[in-house]
């Protein structure tokens, strides 16, 4: 906790129902800590605390960047997926709730908006409920947005034009937030490439979209203008980077730097841009935060997601104008306006 800045670290157990977890607060400066819960069927507890440290400081780079009033947090469930009750879910609720707003949180890998309806009931510090419970449902097409909208910002900065007409552009995984974005790109007279591990899934897309499918066992040194990774993480690494032969790197996924500093680096030092994930991939975030303010509205939830467009111009131009990389400049984007903002708590406010 002290390495990483964490506020606070919760372990919740819970023997009738089988419920292990832990909630962890990373900083609440911009307001409470703000992220989704995974299911995991972690190997060891410390792979779990590991996780849930990355993950919730994770969170308070995305929402600082985003320009939510949300700081970082994030939670994990330990346990394979069918523990998974609706008595596990609400005394985990319990436990959010016991954190009196300190934590809000929505879905994760293995979470869904079903599984939200159930915490809901114990607590009403969650969010991205389905939209029947009036909720703002599924975030994956708002990510998917901020996605495309990191994609042009990237190709203004590398061809002078935001325009992808002609470009071939590689989307990894077409899941929920891949399969959203083809949707987008083919609509501009680009040449996309797709794969996916899971074949039913790749399918589904090549026959609604005119698309052409990769096998998801290549390496990725085939020719591509631009890479979208939206499947795992860590496929930017000392392997896969040397043989890259695209301009710009711009995709969904989490975690796309095996490590944040090093692969940063060498993406630099081959002269390709990459626009962070944390800040393109932040529409998700944006669409659950405006749902827990009340009164959601999507057509507002896409157009706060446009500004990533803006943001990732200024911040590839910060990251040229400063010699440093496009990463370093996210951060340090994220941790000015918390600095800012910690100034602005300074002062007495009447509730
Ligand atoms: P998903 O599970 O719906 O889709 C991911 C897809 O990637 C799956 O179809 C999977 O088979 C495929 N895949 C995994 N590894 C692959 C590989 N090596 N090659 C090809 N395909 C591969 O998940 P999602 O919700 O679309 O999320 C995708 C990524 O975006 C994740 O990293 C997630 O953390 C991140 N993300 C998602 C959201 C969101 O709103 N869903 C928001 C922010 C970030």
């Amino acid at each position: 906790m002290r390495d990483l800045g964490h506020e606070q670290v919760v372990f919740c157990n819970d023997a009738p129902t089988g419920l292990k977890a832990i909630i962890a607060i990373h900083n609440t400066v911009l307001g409470p800590g703000m992220g989704g819960t995974r299911f995991w069927n972690y190997a060891t507890d410390e792979d779990a605390i590991t996780d849930v440290l990355r993950l919730s400081r994770g969170m308070t780079y995305k929402n600082a960047i985003a320009g939510l009033n949300a700081g970082g947090g994030k939670a994990v469930i330990i346990g394979s997926p069918n523990i998974k009750s609706e008595a596990l879910l609400r005394r985990f609720g319990r436990f959010i709730d016991s954190l009196a707003g300190r934590y809000v949180t929505a879905e994760d890998v293995g979470m869904c908006a079903h599984d939200m309806e159930y915490i809901g009931m114990e607590t009403s510090f969650v969010t991205g409920l389905p939209e029947v419970r009036g909720g703002g449902g599924d975030p994956s097409p708002v990510t998917a947005y901020g996605v495309y909208m990191g994609i042009k910002a990237a190709a203004k900065k590398t061809y002078g034009s935001d325009d992808l007409s002609g470009k071939i552009i590689f989307v990894q995984g077409v899941g929920h937030v891949g399969g959203q974005l083809v949707k987008l790109l083919v609509k501009e007279n680009t040449k996309v490439l797709i794969s996916d591990i899971n074949e039913e899934r790749v399918l589904k897309v090549a026959k609604t979209y005119d698309t052409e499918v990769v096998d998801p066992l290549n390496r990725l040194d085939f020719e591509m203008d631009i890479y979208a990774p939206c499947g795992l993480g860590a496929t930017l690494n000392s392997e896969s980077i040397p043989g890259l032969r695209c301009q710009i790197i711009a995709g969904g996924a989490n975690n796309q730097l095996e490590d944040e500093e090093l692969h940063a680096h060498m993406l630099q030092a081959r002269g390709i841009v990459y626009a962070p994930d944390f800040l393109i991939n932040s529409g998700g975030i944006t669409n659950v935060y405006m749902e827990y303010k009340g009164n959601y509205n999507r057509e507002l939830a896409y157009q706060k997601t446009e500004d990533i467009y803006q943001t990732c111009l200024d911040l590839i131009t910060r990251a040229e104008i400063e010699g440093v990389t496009t990463h370093q400049a996210a951060l340090q984007m994220a941790k000015d306006r918390i600095t800012a903002m910690e100034k602005v708590k300074l002062s007495f406010k009447v509730h």
